[in-house]
């Protein structure tokens, strides 16, 4: 017997056919190539099992990593910081294996303590990890470690389908999961940290052994990878909540640590004299160390805010806008710590500083849809809502906060056909149950 598509999706057995329709167009017209078989390992000629072509790759970083950066609250405006993260990525990844992939590079907005890259090489460095580094060798070291994992083809590795798959159904699980009433939560969120979450033991070994040898190409000392595992060591035993994804295994970070020390006394010992480039590092990166009282004040907000602790909370992002009113990450927080205890005209006034200061970043606009639209200001919601879509293409959950606006300003017909847009999604859960129920008492579903 046959199952239907719903049946598939709720049983989480996606058929590869399915994944590329949910996946969408770009990437059904690069799976001509084969979806899953094996290639040569780009870094010693093996032959290895990958579940996604380069061409794949590539695909992924378009579709899914802008979604993944606005979530991160996007690159900091700071050119001359973006710029040296880059400068210095490129030095190594024309160093290594694959250096035609189409990396780039960007300081991210959030305050926590993470860097990642997708299976092309689009990566990114939050600028709360940015502040604690040292010298220019470590930010090597960082970068290097992330061109490990697009060299060794670690995404692609990773059970390939299956990962293309999890991808796909994390993001209707987010998109459909949102709490739509009230309809402040914000719906639809891409669950591209599903492709970035889980590396083995074995590729954070082989992507930090990667590392350590493009950093010494490039002409760093090896001792950059010591002093940054050295570094994420004593984060992950002062503030283990603030290391995420590929530091969070604990036991892993001395065993690593031990293993770049050997290799920079062994193997590379000639490498030690170079310059770890301190002077240019604390040249470059000045403006974004001289926020760091900010970007702490943040940090120590959002872990008052996740323990739901609103007023710490609110004090601390308060903290944060007397030091740098201008501050985006600050104002969005505030909204959404604000938005959180349903103050929400408070709410809008930090949502649309946040804008006005950074018109470019989506999420702003996404907060403000949310909160118009629970002041019941439909027109201003949907005109927010839309200028997100316009920002960043491509939010599955999008149609249906349309949608929920033209129904509220009593566009039906508009509304109508936002919420067919959304079901065809193949979304689940309440909003999809939403939209049904609306399209079949509107009578264009039977
Ligand atoms: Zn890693």
């Amino acid at each position: 017997m046959h199952e239907s598509f719903a049946q598939r999706l709720a049983a989480n057995r996606l058929t590869r056919r399915d994944v590329l329709k949910l996946f969408g167009a770009s990437l059904a017209a690069s799976a001509t190539a084969s979806l899953s078989g094996c290639a040569t390992s780009p870094v010693d000629g093996s032959t290895i099992l990958v579940g996604m072509s380069e061409a794949q790759e590539r695909a992924v970083d378009k579709e899914l990593a802008p979604h993944q950066f606005s979530q991160d609250m996007g690159a900091v405006q700071d050119g001359e910081a973006n710029a040296y993260v880059a400068e210095v990525g490129t030095r190594l990844h024309q160093k290594s294996h694959r250096p035609q992939m189409p990396y780039s590079y960007r300081v991210l907005n959030a305050n926590y303590l993470n860097a990642y890259t997708f299976p092309g090489g689009a990566m990114g460095v939050t600028r709360g990890l940015m502040v604690e580094l040292e010298n220019e060798a470590q930010l090597a070291a960082l970068l290097g470690h992330e061109i490990g994992h697009v060299n060794a083809r670690h995404a692609a590795q990773r059970q390939g389908q299956g990962l293309v798959a999890q991808v796909a159904v994390s993001a209707l699980a987010a998109a459909s999961d949102a709490r739509w009433q009230p309809l402040v939560a914000v719906a639809g969120q891409i669950g591209a940290s599903a492709l970035l979450a889980s590396y083995s033991r074995d590729n954070e070994r082989e992507a930090d052994a990667l590392g350590q040898e493009y950093m010494v190409r490039a002409g760093y000392p090896a001792s950059g990878m010591v002093g940054l595992q050295g570094l994420l060591l004593k984060e992950a035993k002062e503030k283990p909540s603030l290391i995420e994804t590929m530091f969070s295994s604990h036991p892993m970070s001395s065993e690593r640590y031990e293993t770049a020390r050997q290799l920079a006394q062994g193997k590379y010992a000639s490498s030690l004299t170079a310059n770890p480039g301190r002077e240019r590092f604390m040249d470059r990166t000045a403006a974004l160390r001289a926020k760091k009282p900010v970007i702490d004040a943040c940090k120590e907000g959002e872990t008052a805010l996740s323990k739901k602790k609103f007023d710490e909370a609110g004090e601390r992002f308060g903290h944060a806008l007397r030091l740098l009113p201008e501050d985006y990450p600050a104002n969005l927080l505030m909204a959404k710590c604000l938005a959180a205890q349903g103050k929400n005209a408070e709410a809008l006034r930090y949502a649309e500083a946040a804008r006005q200061v950074y018109p470019q970043e989506a999420q702003a606009a996404k907060l403000i849809g949310s909160l118009r639209l629970a002041l019941h200001q439909p027109e201003a919601a949907f005109a927010a809502f839309d200028q997100f879509d316009r920002l960043l293409p491509g939010d599955p959950g999008i149609a249906f906060l349309k949608g929920a606006s033209l129904e509220a300003a009593g566009n039906r017909k508009a509304a109508a056909e936002h919420y067919a847009r959304f079901l065809k999604t193949g979304a689940t859960g309440k909003p999809a149950e939403h939209a049904r129920e609306r399209l079949k008492s509107w009578g264009y579903l039977r």
